[in-house]
């Protein structure tokens, strides 16, 4: 099977580069190995007038990475606009956030088909397609339309909530029939599945039969597979970074306190806002605690074109500012907040240095920084995760110590008690979550997803790929392709 991976953002294989989104920095390694072709956006955009727009194919280990410019003319109104202010809202159950125009859901779908135009290229007869996320629900539609019979699988890297919720994203019938040209659909969760199922029952009026669905399209399976970590790297990358000088610097600056770390996207799902809170809680609850123990909180801008990103960002340096002011002293303060990216190796040697990892999301699809987390630990001196049970993460993290990201109260009992854990429950606990993270890591996630695929149209569509009408694909210069000025966007 020839895979071609299909995301909006790709990951470049720099060393060192900060690499902030779950998605990019997942796929990287296993798509590197694993020969496919992965094609995203170049982070450039560009008029319609050019026909063909690659801005650089270039070798990604076995494979290749292919970036996309995008239309200028849809550009905003896919990205910001229908994808990030109307699904990832929805898709986290925050449909108060959601604000759109009819514009915008023009605009996806114009984005949508402009991919599925550009991904022709790379097509062959043993050709699979896997869509990843939110911002390609209706790229599978596309490709069919196209008279594309090959295997296409998606994958959603966010949580599906429930149908009320998904009521409220514009034309959300439509763009859930498109999703039904899939062979496969895959979840991180049985809930999100379930919320997914739920929908095309009640609200599409479909039966199901085994987890899959027929529709005109054909048959399509939904089915769970939680995205892991390349558990041994992270581990060994944590280990060498311990000396690392950004990381040697935080050691010494500790003063024997203990830390916690938050590393996030700055983002209204991470629930930040009520973890600062939760620790300017636990400081009064506890004023002992003061000087032992401090909060290293990394927030990374994104989206920040978008005003409920921009409202955060206001709210949460206001908080911490007010959290530092009330508490601190003038050689101590609770809180370090940082709003910047780290490379992978040192965030990996930060949360080694940390005793106690807060990962508190009102809702996540995984959430992997609670798995790099726990796989940064020093296995003789493990600290402890305190972790929302709304991350997809904790149904399989169970020895962490689960937190409701509502309740504020609970959440700074929760802090305390992980800087207090004695070192036989803190080993218990993380060897457990160890086990877990082993048994399930991103190269399994990526193997058992293309299997399934493969099983997925070979059983259910029945196409024999000989009588597939393929054209002859041409062959993909590993240089810059396509002319023309464009402009950068992320
Ligand atoms: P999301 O995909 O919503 O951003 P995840 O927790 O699933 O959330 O993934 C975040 C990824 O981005 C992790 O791999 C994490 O290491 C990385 N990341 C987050 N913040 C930073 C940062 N400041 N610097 C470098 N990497 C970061």
């Amino acid at each position: 099977m020839n895979l071609v991976v299909v995301s909006n953002r790709v990951a470049r294989a720099r060393a060192n580069e900060p690499l902030t989104g779950g998605l990019a920095a997942a796929l990287l390694p296993v798509v590197e190995k694993s020969g496919a072709i992965w094609v995203g956006s170049s982070g450039r955009v560009r008029d319609g007038s050019h026909k063909d727009s690659f801005a650089e194919v270039q070798a990604l280990g076995a494979g290749a990475l292919a970036l996309l410019d995008l239309p200028a003319a849809h550009y905003g109104g896919y990205y910001e606009g229908f994808a990030n202010s109307a699904l990832w809202p929805a898709l986290h159950s925050r449909s108060d956030l959601i604000r759109v125009s009819q514009d915008d859901y023009q605009s996806y779908r114009e984005v949508n088909a402009f991919m599925a135009r550009a991904l022709m290229r790379f097509r062959k007869p043993d050709t699979a397609f896997w869509i990843q996320d939110y911002h390609f629900l209706s790229l599978g539609a596309e490709l069919r339309d196209l008279g594309v019979q090959h295997p296409i699988g998606f994958f959603l890297h966010t949580p599906w909530p429930t149908r009320t919720i998904i009521d409220a994203v514009p034309h959300h019938r439509e763009l859930v029939e498109a999703m039904l040209a899939y062979d496969l659909i895959g979840f991180q969760t049985d809930d999100d599945c379930e919320n997914f199922l739920g929908y095309l029952q009640s609200e599409l009026g479909l039966t199901i039969e085994d987890g899959a669905v027929t529709s005109r399209y054909g048959k399509s399976r939904c089915a769970v597979f939680p995205i892991g970590i390349d558990v041994e790297k992270f581990a060994l990358q944590a280990a060498k970074a311990s000396s690392h000088p950004d990381v040697s610097r935080l050691r010494r600056s500790l003063n024997g306190e203990q830390l916690a770390i938050g590393v996030d996207r700055l983002d209204y799902s991470k629930g930040l806002v009520n973890r600062i809170s939760a620790f300017d809680r636990m400081l009064t609850a506890q004023p002992a605690l003061k000087r032992t123990v401090t909060l290293l909180q990394i927030a990374t801008p994104s989206r920040g074109t978008i005003e409920a990103y921009g409202n955060l960002q206001s709210e949460l340096a206001k908080l911490v500012s007010d959290v530092n002011g009330r508490h601190g002293e003038t050689d101590w303060m609770p809180i370090r907040y940082l709003n910047r990216g780290y490379s992978q190796t040192v965030l990996a040697g930060l949360y080694r240095t940390a005793r106690v990892g807060v990962v508190t999301p009102l809702h996540d699809g995984m959430n992997l920084v609670a798995k790099e987390y726990v796989a940064a630990q020093n296995p003789a001196d493990p600290g402890v995760l305190v972790l929302s049970k709304f991350a997809g993460a904790a149904n399989q993290l169970q020895t962490a110590l689960l937190v409701n990201p509502h309740e504020i109260d609970g959440m700074a009992r929760a802090i305390a008690t992980a800087f207090s854990m004695p070192l036989t429950e803190r080993r218990m606990r993380w060897e457990a979550m160890m086990r877990k993270l082993r048994a399930s890591t991103v190269q399994q996630w990526f193997a058992d997803f293309s299997d399934a695929l493969e099983d997925a149209q070979a059983s259910d569509r029945k196409v024999a790929s000989e009588s597939v009408a393929v054209e002859s694909p041409k062959p993909w210069p590993l240089h810059a392709v396509g002319s023309g000025s464009s402009a950068r966007v992320h």
